[in-house]
């Protein structure tokens, strides 16, 4: 037996874990869960398990559908699970090919290699997620609604306040699994709720969220609601967005290497290349940042979220954000992605888009400080400032042609992503929906 199999063997012993949650995510972003009882924990740390990769959404085909789930054995974390006379242990597995090669499909290992570049150079990529959400009631069948749990606006604690309970539930369950949460609020429309989490290493991050979410559907199902990531589940009002910070830090977080003090704006020359590879390849990335056909009602002026590339000290319209902070407070807030996506993708997309501006020395553009919102067409062209894909359609037609994106992802994931969103596109373009019956039927 292995060394490090040995010794967590022991360790589960010692903690009393009476099962092993083995867990991947698929192209879209769900987390898929295998739970084996203690029979079968050194056969699981050992070999892994196998499953049907065919029935994993961007995974394999039929004919080569043999998949293992092989566990990370740093990824450790025992389930702060109450109230259970059990206790569970979870580990984010590696996907290995029935030939044991890392799968090129793994999600996981899309964000890896791009980390490895850094690696190599002494660096390493940190992010922190604004993670906004909304909680809804059920029906009188279960099944979830649009209709806000509570009528509280940013920042309120509303009276009789569930949703404030959820908010601490969360908050709980994330510091008992060391996550570092940072605050929770109500956040601008009904029902609606940011989570922020203390920026880490982006594997360690990337992993935190994809439980993040799953804690965050229990609380709310706890109280018997219902919590959703869906980009813009309410006509008219704010969306719910996953804003990340990010720098690029020297290994061990040492030095900020964003942060140069002498500098313009104090954003070193290095952070500024790699603002400006961001802003130039944001359309090709933008598929993988804002990624249902939804994400694109949430990606229209006047709701706080941006529409225009562009980049800014304080001004919110902006795609990108340099929050104010010094030394290694000193970060870009990318403003784009949202908390429905694959964290795994959207960050190696992040750094891939980055790392391009810092390979090609890009110049970024000068930050536009008014509210774009309320520039005409005219006054944004002549300041050159570019609009965002507009549906996920075009999205596509950007990512589709992106030799950068294919070079992130590896060919596996970048084709099987247009396949699978491709579907999704076509589905929803040629639906009729009730819009167009109650616009046209009446005067065409
Ligand atoms: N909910 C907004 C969005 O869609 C962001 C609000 C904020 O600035 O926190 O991105
Ligand atoms: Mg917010
Ligand atoms: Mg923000």
């Amino acid at each position: 037996m292995q060394e490090d199999v040995k010794q967590y063997l022991t360790k589960l012993e010692k903690d009393n874990v009476d099962f092993l949650q083995l867990q991947f995510t698929d192209i879209v972003g769900f987390v898929k869960t295998l739970t084996v009882p203690k029979n079968r924990f050194e056969s699981a740390l050992e070999e892994g398990v196998v499953f049907d990769g065919s029935s994993v959404a961007g995974y394999a085909q039929i004919e080569e559908s043999d998949m293992r789930a092989v566990p990370d054995l740093s990824s450790y974390t025992v389930l702060p699970e109450k109230g259970k006379n059990y206790r569970i242990a979870r580990f984010i597995c590696q996907i290995h090919t029935p030939d044991g090669e890392r799968f090129p499909g793994d999600p996981r290992y899309v964000l890896e290699k791009q980390l490895e570049k850094l690696h190599k150079n002494g660096m390493d990529f940190f992010v922190g997620p604004e993670f906004e959400f909304f909680i809804f009631k059920r029906d009188s069948n279960g099944n979830p609604t649009n209709i806000p749990s509570d009528y509280g606006g940013y920042f309120d604690n509303t009276p009789l306040d569930t949703a404030s309970e959820i908010r601490q539930d969360i908050l709980k369950t994330l510091y008992d699994l060391g996550y570092h949460p940072e605050a929770a609020h109500h956040e601008v429309a009904y029902g609606q709720h940011e989570i922020d989490l203390r920026y880490a290493q982006a594997l360690v991050m990337a992993d935190r969220v994809a439980m993040l979410k799953n804690i965050i559907k229990n609380a709310a199902q706890n109280h018997g609601l219902y919590a959703t990531f869906m980009p813009k589940p309410v006509n008219g009002v704010n969306g719910s967005g996953m804003h990340v910070h990010q720098s690029i830090m020297s290994k061990g977080e040492k030095d900020n290497l964003f942060y140069e003090k002498k500098a313009k704006y104090g954003i070193s020359e290095l952070g500024m290349h790699y603002m400006a590879g961001v802003l130039k390849n944001i359309n090709q990335g933008s598929a993988i940042l804002a990624s249902w056909v939804n994400s694109y009602k949430r990606l229209i002026p006047g709701y706080e979220a941006p529409v225009y590339i562009s980049w800014a000290n304080k001004n919110r319209s902006a795609l990108i954000r340099v929050p104010a902070g010094e030394g290694m407070r000193k970060r870009m807030e990318l403003r784009c992605s949202d908390s429905a996506g694959n964290p795994y993708l959207q960050f190696a997309v992040i750094l891939g888009m980055g790392l391009y501006g810092i390979e090609h020395k890009l110049e970024a553009p000068e930050p536009v400080e008014r509210d774009i919102f309320h520039m005409t067409a005219q006054e944004r062209e002549e300041s050159g400032i570019m609009s965002m894909p507009e549906s996920l359609g075009e999205a596509l037609h950007h990512f589709r042609n992106s030799k950068l994106m294919n070079e992130i992802l590896g060919d596996h994931i970048f084709e099987n992503f247009i396949t699978v969103k491709q579907k999704e596109w076509d589905a929803f373009r040629s639906y009729v929906t009730k819009w167009e019956i109650d616009r046209y039927l009446p005067i065409l």
